[in-house]
């Protein structure tokens, strides 16, 4: 058992609870409850959804409460695809959001790739930590996908691997929705189109949703009114603006390809080229380990990577050279910051912008009646008010899970649903909501001093959140510390 950490936060739940009490006017020894929801819409049947509508159904279990999950991919048939590791394929295609692979769009169609998932990649997470909770990964390589009946990481079999392909995700996800019956809650083929706060006056506000749906003719479009809405539509859609790109009057612009890595897919495309990869995060140093198997030379740029060496010698792996950020774009030179001419490189063919994704809402509009709290600015990677970074601050039966990123996404799914699902009806005031969710927005987030853009940045700040998802959701003891320290170790592990 380990003591320390659960001590302290033991503690910290019965603060919260008896934080959550008083500020909704009751005594604090008198208990709670949440209330029971009649409906919850969720939209997007990625892994957020998924386990979102599986934590709903948990615990509404033996009630009468509706659970839908509004998805706007339709549910093709899987059967003629095959699939290429040789497997049966038990995908279900139209669930798992980013893990539902579709490839590129053929050549005659015109169309550029707009989805973030590419052939070759393999998790960057272990599995072990990858998983949901309730659902850890069974044995990757025989398709066994075995309930394990504890809260701690499965380490399975030390015949398989850690570091699945997207396929297997998806097969992983798949599992989980036919385990626990979710995909007959979803309505494929559905877009949500528009979000509206049905009482403005009333915190605890229903809230109506329309909807769109190519898979049903009858439902062609449709509305609904609901006690909670879930949004857990993704975060890996909307390419962040080009702001990194800069020109210099007086040369021509570049002329070469210039693309973001949404619409990256093999590395092949890229035979004797010279690539630069600007953003050196998870899918940038990816994208430049395997376009270097083919590339004649990549450079891969980030202004968190060290400046040229004091020496003035760029550091290189292979035929990839680590350069700072990316000042000067032309058609005759790239410059990066420095001042040696290592900094000016010439003869690049393609750039691939790696420099990650915004926010996008369109369902939240003018029409949603959250007037001036709403914020999602383009650029700004932030979305405010919000208490906790999951529910709006001032209509908490909106919540958003998986907001935050740099963190186990799976479990953290798994805890802020549990959280929704238990808070209903309680959290603070409204007041001390509003206080907690400005501070975090100006203050960027967990870390402090921090930007705006890293207001949604957890890393190392995750496993607190994570302790704290646990209070609120009224689960947090011995079992749920061991299971989040095991993660944290592996994780920390796996970043060595
Ligand atoms: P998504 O998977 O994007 O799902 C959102 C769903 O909402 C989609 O199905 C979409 O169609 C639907 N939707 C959107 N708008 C609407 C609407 N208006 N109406 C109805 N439906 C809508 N995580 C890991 O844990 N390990 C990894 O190794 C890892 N690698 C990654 C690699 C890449 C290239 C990317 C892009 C992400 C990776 N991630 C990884 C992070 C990954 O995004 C999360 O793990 C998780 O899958 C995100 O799930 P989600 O449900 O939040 O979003």
């Amino acid at each position: 058992m380990i003591i320390g950490p659960f001590l302290i936060f033991s503690i910290h739940c019965v603060l919260i609870h008896a934080y959550t009490s008083t500020n909704n006017g009751a005594a604090v020894d008198e208990m709670r409850v949440p209330n029971s929801p009649k409906s919850v819409a969720i939209i997007g049947a990625g892994a957020a959804g998924l386990a979102t509508a599986r934590v709903f159904a948990r615990a509404t279990e033996g009630t009468d409460c509706v659970i839908r999950v509004f998805e706007k991919h339709e549910k093709k048939d899987n059967r003629d695809r095959g699939s290429s590791n040789g497997k049966d394929d038990e995908r279900i295609f139209g669930i798992g959001g980013v893990w539902h692979y579709e490839g590129s769009p053929p050549m005659s169609s015109n169309q550029k790739k707009n989805k973030p998932m590419y052939k070759y990649l393999r998790t960057n997470l272990p599995r072990e930590i990858m998983g949901f909770r309730e659902r850890p990964w069974g044995n990757v390589k025989r398709n066994d996908w075995r309930v394990v009946d504890s809260l701690m990481p499965s380490f399975g079999d030390p015949d398989d691997y850690s570091y699945p392909t997207h396929e297997e995700v998806h097969s992983y996800l798949s599992d989980y929705a036919r385990h626990f019956n979710l995909t007959q809650k979803i309505s494929f083929g559905c877009e949500i189109k528009n979000l509206q706060i049905v009482n403005r006056d009333d915190e605890w506000s229903p809230i109506r949703l329309e909807w769109s749906c190519t898979e049903n003719e009858s439902c062609s479009h449709e509305e609904g009114v609901f006690d909670i809405v879930c949004v857990a539509n993704g975060h890996y859609a909307k390419p962040a603006p080009l702001t990194i790109i800069s020109k210099d009057d007086q040369s021509p612009a570049f002329k070469g390809t210039i693309m973001h890595a949404v619409e990256y897919d093999d590395p092949q495309a890229f035979e004797g080229k010279v690539v630069l990869c600007v953003g050196a995060r998870a899918s940038g140093s990816d994208l430049a380990r395997e376009i270097s198997q083919y590339a004649s030379a990549v450079y891969l740029s980030d202004s968190t990577l060290d400046p040229l060496l004091g020496d003035d010698i760029p550091r290189s792996h292979g035929n990839v050279t680590v350069m700072p950020r990316t000042d000067v774009v032309t058609d005759e030179y790239i410059k990066f910051n420095g001042f040696s001419k290592e900094s000016i490189v010439k003869g690049i063919d393609t750039i691939i912008l790696c420099n990650g994704y915004d926010y996008d809402f369109p369902f939240i509009n003018d029409g949603s009646m959250l007037g001036d709290d709403w914020s999602c600015v383009t650029g700004e990677r932030r979305v405010a008010p919000l208490y906790e970074q999951l529910w709006h601050a001032r209509y908490p039966s909106l919540a958003f899970v998986g907001l935050p990123h740099s963190v186990l996404p799976f479990p953290l799914f798994e805890l802020q649903a549990e959280a929704i699902a238990a808070q209903f009806g309680l959290l603070p005031t409204l007041d001390n909501r509003m206080k907690a969710a400005i501070k975090d927005a100006n203050g960027g987030g967990p870390n402090v001093p921090g930007r705006v853009q890293d207001t949604h940045f957890l890393g190392g700040f995750q496993w607190d959140y994570c302790r704290k998802m646990s209070c609120l959701a009224g689960n947090y003891d011995d079992r749920m510390e061991g299971y989040l320290s095991l993660n944290k170790v592996s994780k920390e592990h796996n970043d060595l």
